[in-house]
């Protein structure tokens, strides 16, 4: 399956949306990535949100499975 991924950055630190999802410590400036894929649902294609993940920039681009 080939997997899309969306990043947003957040403007605003751990303070406001808790460490990194990715590596467990604190940042000044979070990230918000979503995964996704595109499926055919009756006829149409969808883009489905697989997860959601908080964290560093190069944390989130790290998971990236391909
Ligand atoms: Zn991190």
């Amino acid at each position: 399956m080939k997997f899309n991924y969306r990043m947003a950055q957040l403007n605003a630190s751990s303070a406001k949306y808790g460490l990194c999802e990715v590596c467990g410590k604190a940042a000044s400036d979070m990230y918000l990535q979503t995964k996704q894929h595109e499926k055919k649902i009756a006829g149409k294609d969808r883009v489905i949100n697989d997860t959601v993940t908080f964290g560093h920039k190069e944390c989130l681009e790290s998971i990236r499975s391909d």
